[in-house]
């Protein structure tokens, strides 16, 4: 094994980029990836002609293992014979992530993760001594401290219990560990407790290190093709990543869905039809728009959070999920932009007068809610300011208390979310007959 296998940036990476010429050969047949595919034990029979084609098998692999699907037809992924095309189709796609969409998108996070998802599968297959040489790729294992690596800290790649430090020293051989705790071993297999201890940890630093690399060749390729044109093989795998994209999430959005069609169960965490009868009244008071006086709060303060977790995220009260984002429900913000906005846009419309015409800048406000800051709905502004959560019967009672015109079913909770969750799962019961 060698340290290409895991590092598509050390000098042997490096040298395989060199000598491959010209990146039009991506798109030229390459036997040698069938031969592997056919070599590779348990593998599924498929057939994978270029190393664009690879480029794509890696994104369907990432979309499959997130799944938790049968991943039988990608373990030649990880032979080590596919060391020349693995690490052009890296390449590949990071440059052409970072061009088409630029750094701070969602396909630039989905290409990171996809070559993170297939390294993490590599470092359990590697050995000490190489995980060990890949490291000194990017730092000196015998002498790193913890201000070397802070950065990688502060960005999340990594957290501090997941290092094994003396003073500010990162333990990371065997010597310095037997150097530093042997005192304590003594009666156990000092190899053992360096295995239980070191090896986690150096998979945890060696993944944070190449994932700081990844974004950062990817920033450096984005402002580079500012001044020079891409390769047009680039831009097509560019857009073939949003295409796949799509595809993967509508085959999980039909999974999701076929679920809450059959009413076999409820699965709140994630992103759910609605289901308009079980909206409560005020919600249907105010999905008709309301007279001046409470507009913005009518728009803006309730009925936004309300439609946006309704649809995304219904469970949100059970917290299964801290600080959720909108992008974590709803990635390619489709779901936002073609539904809850079109809703929320539209009761503003029916408002007197409508809201809009006498405060365009409540359109701001709204983004503002749904936790884009004062910026446009983009998946880099998402998370920028609070998502906000559906407002509580009290509060909307003492604000405006014209919108709640209480029914039967308003007794036996506290928020209208909790009246919608309810009433689906009645409606789902008594099929659909209220
Ligand atoms: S009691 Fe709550 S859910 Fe029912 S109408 Fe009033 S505000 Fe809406």
């Amino acid at each position: 094994m060698k340290t290409s296998y895991l590092n598509p940036f050390g000098q042997a990476a490096l040298n395989v980029l060199k000598n491959f010429g010209n990146i039009t050969r991506i798109s030229q047949k390459e036997p040698h990836i069938n031969e592997i595919i056919t070599n590779t034990r348990n593998q599924d029979p498929k057939k994978i002609d270029t190393i664009q084609e690879l480029c794509y098998e890696k994104i369907r692999y990432y979309y499959t293992r997130q799944a938790n699907n049968k991943t039988s037809g990608y373990k030649y992924l990880f032979s080590q014979a596919l060391e020349e095309e693995d690490i052009i189709s890296t390449h590949a796609l990071l440059q052409a992530a970072a061009i088409t969409y630029g750094t701070q998108s969602y396909e630039a996070d989905t290409i990171i993760n996809t070559i993170t998802s297939i390294l993490d599968v590599k470092l359990d297959q590697t050995t000490d001594t190489i995980m060990d040489e890949t490291l000194n790729e990017y730092i000196d294992i015998h002498n790193t401290t913890l201000n070397d690596i802070i950065l990688l800290i502060n960005n999340n790649e990594i957290k501090l219990n997941e290092l094994l430090l003396n003073k500010d020293k990162l333990i990371l051989t065997y010597d310095d560990f037997i150097r530093e705790y042997s005192e304590y071993l003594q009666h156990r297999r000092p190899e053992n407790m360096y295995q239980a201890v070191c090896t986690s940890m150096k998979k945890h630093l060696l993944r944070a290190l190449i994932t700081e690399k990844l974004r950062n060749y990817m920033k450096t390729i984005e402002n580079k093709l500012k001044q020079i044109e891409p390769a047009t093989i680039i831009t097509e795998i560019g857009h073939q990543i949003k295409k796949i994209q799509n595809a993967e999430q509508e085959m999980v959005i039909k999974r999701r869905y076929g679920k809450n069609v059959n009413f076999t169960s409820f699965d709140d965490d994630n992103p759910t039809k609605y289901i308009p009868e079980a909206f409560p009244p005020c919600v249907q008071k105010a999905l008709h728009g309301i007279k001046s006086g409470g507009r913005n709060y009518c728009i803006s303060l309730f009925l936004t959070p309300f439609l946006s977790y309704a649809r995304l995220y219904p469970g949100v009260y059970a917290r299964h999920i801290k600080n959720p984002k909108i992008t974590d429900m709803d990635p390619t913000l489709t779901i936002t932009e073609e539904e809850i906005i079109p809703l929320i846009y539209e009761a503003a419309s029916k408002c007197k007068p409508p809201l809009f015409q006498d405060q365009p800048q409540e359109k701001q406000n709204i983004n503002s809610k749904l936790g884009f800051g004062e910026g446009e709905i983009k998946y880099e502004n998402s998370g920028k300011t609070p998502w906000y959560t559906p407002i509580n019967c009290k509060n909307i009672k003492e604000q405006q208390p014209g919108l709640c015109t209480p029914c039967q079913d308003c007794k036996k909770i506290g928020n209208p979310l909790s009246y919608y969750n309810r009433k689906r799962k009645l409606l789902a019961k008594s099929g659909g007959k209220g």
